[in-house]
């Protein structure tokens, strides 16, 4: 396994094995891995020759009130798991690295952003396909893979490589959870037991939707309004949004159709969760 940190280098190993005719993989993350990162390798492993992934907490995508500071690293774990899982190279930049002094560059997706995340953290989706799409340019991949657990994310950055004729296939993969529901988050690391039982509350919720779905609830208000009561009346929770809304455009429903998305963020004492399911009907 190999271990590049200069954009060059990797630009030029990249370049190489495309030109010996190898499919490139790429997962990009911010490290702290988890179970949910490993199974975007194996996925990517099974789609390339040559399995890449890039580990970069990106100081763009964070505000100057979030977590950046706090994020929780471990390079020498993550480099172990990578190697156990069958990562081929490992691109882990400086920031210096990747923001040369004068930087000014951004891409920005304009409508998809505009809801969702994009309400509570203005920036992040700016930082998020600027830093994606300077990964793409360096490291050069034929397949792109992410977690549907961002399902924001993953439909901005489909968007971005749609507009831009990136030519790079994006996976979405579905989400992995603990035993009991919880979806995996390097930054569930931040709850403590308390708090990680309240957690559990928005997978529930996600079901509860899913059930009233099925029996026949098409009223958005009303879904919602249940998804809030089961969140809410767990403690240490406060809801930032609960939105029933359109899977492609991500634009509210009033009334549920054959394919919807629910998507949550939730505040679970300091730490910001998120969680999403599709609810569909099963016939089509
Ligand atoms: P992160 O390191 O949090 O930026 O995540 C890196 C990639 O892993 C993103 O594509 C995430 O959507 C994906 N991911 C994070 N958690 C999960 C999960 N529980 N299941 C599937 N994918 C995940």
């Amino acid at each position: 396994m190999q271990i590049i940190s200069s954009v060059d280098q990797m630009q030029k190993t990249a370049e190489a094995l495309r030109l010996e005719g190898k499919i490139l993989a790429l997962v990009p993350t911010m490290g702290f891995f988890h179970e949910g990162h490993l199974e975007l390798m194996r996925v990517g492993k099974a789609h390339a020759d040559q399995l890449m992934i890039s580990i970069f907490v990106n100081p763009t995508q964070f505000s100057p009130t979030e977590d950046f500071d706090q994020y929780p690293r471990d390079p020498e774990g993550d480099i172990a798991k990578a190697r156990q899982v069958g990562v081929d190279i490992v691109f882990m930049p400086s920031a210096e690295e990747m923001y040369a002094p004068g930087y000014q560059t951004s891409v920005l997706v304009h409508h998809v952003t505009q809801h969702l995340c994009g309400l509570s953290r203005p920036t992040f989706f700016e930082g998020a396909t600027t830093v994606v799409c300077k990964l793409f340019h360096i490291m050069k991949p034929h397949i792109a893979v992410f977690g549907q657990k961002d399902y924001q994310q993953l439909t901005v950055i489909s968007r971005m490589v749609m507009d831009l004729d990136l030519d790079i296939r994006i996976i979405g993969v579905p989400t992995v959870r603990d035993n009991e529901g919880l979806a995996l988050s390097s930054r569930n690391a931040y709850l403590n037991p308390e708090e990680k039982k309240s957690a559990l509350s928005l997978k529930k919720s996600l079901d509860l939707a899913d059930e009233m779905f099925a029996a026949g609830k098409r009223n958005a208000f009303i879904i919602k309004k249940a998804v809030q009561d089961l969140i809410e009346s767990h403690p240490y929770t406060k809801i930032d949004y609960v939105s029933v809304c359109d899977p492609v455009t991500l634009e509210e429903v009033e009334t549920l159709d054959k394919e919807n998305l629910l998507a949550l963020a939730v505040w679970v004492g300091k730490t910001r969760l998120i969680d999403n399911c599709l609810i569909r009907d099963k016939k089509v």
